[in-house]
């Protein structure tokens, strides 16, 4: 379905704003790092996506494989693909060929079978460890746990280790998102600082429409954003 010039102009107005302000944000960092945005394009139809990407978005990540296959064919075929969300096992198998990086591992048996698909084809699978930062989230590894996850991670042969990820708990002010950031960023620092056989840790990837300012003045060079792009999502789907 074709979109309506009102969705159109929605669509540039939160890209436009959202580039704006990942700028104004990596101008002020201490880090002074490069900011790689990845719009978070669940619910999103292609129609939608392949509208942001003629504005000059290059990456999208995707949170589910159902929703990923159904809408995979009908995105611009140079959209580099990513995927954000949780991932089962048993699904790695339809989608190690259509991403070009995985966010979300955050165990062995899930890496194990990365590792087996991407043998299967030839590829050498991109990945980043998911990181937990704190009492409500489902997801990550726990950071103490997170050296024995890269040792195993590091012997893998057709998987490459590019970084970390994490979902902030949703907390309130700048100054507290900071802090979790900031503790996100250590972590980063320190298991790069190993220089670990196999693991390059490159990618930072941390903020979303609500915290990423904290989390590029942290210094994460990869946010994942959404509804600040493209308007709020449906409630019963906003996962
Ligand atoms: C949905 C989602 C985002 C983006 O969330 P917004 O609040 O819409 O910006 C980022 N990361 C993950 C893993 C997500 O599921």
């Amino acid at each position: 379905m074709a979109l309506t010039e009102e969705r159109k102009q929605e669509i540039a107005r939160g890209y436009q704003s959202v580039c704006a302000r990942i700028d104004a944000c990596a101008k002020r960092s201490p880090f002074r790092q490069n900011v790689t945005l990845v719009a978070a394009s669940k619910t999103r139809s292609a129609e939608e996506i392949n509208y942001a990407h003629s504005l000059g978005l290059s990456s999208i990540g995707e949170n589910r494989v159902q929703e990923l296959l159904a809408k995979y064919d009908d995105l611009d075929r140079d959209l580099d693909v990513q995927f954000i969300g949780a991932l089962q096992t048993n699904k790695v198998k339809y989608i190690i060929d259509k991403v070009s990086l995985i966010h979300s591992v955050d165990r062995e048996d899930l890496a194990l079978e990365i590792e087996k698909q991407a043998a299967k084809r030839g590829l050498i699978a991109k990945i980043l460890c998911e990181v937990n930062l704190g009492e409500a989230q489902k997801s990550g590894i726990e950071p103490e746990k997170l050296d024995d996850l890269l040792c195993f991670l590091s012997k893998l042969p057709h998987v490459r280790v590019l970084g970390l990820m994490a979902v902030l708990p949703v907390c309130g002010s700048f100054e507290q998102q900071f802090e979790i950031c900031s503790k996100f960023m250590k972590i980063f620092v320190d298991k790069k600082a190993k220089n670990i056989d196999n693991i390059s840790m490159q990618i930072s990837s941390l903020g979303m429409s609500g915290d990423f300012p904290a989390a590029i003045a942290a210094g994460a060079n990869t946010v994942r954003i959404g509804s600040a792009i493209f308007g709020a999502r449906d409630g019963k789907q906003n996962q």
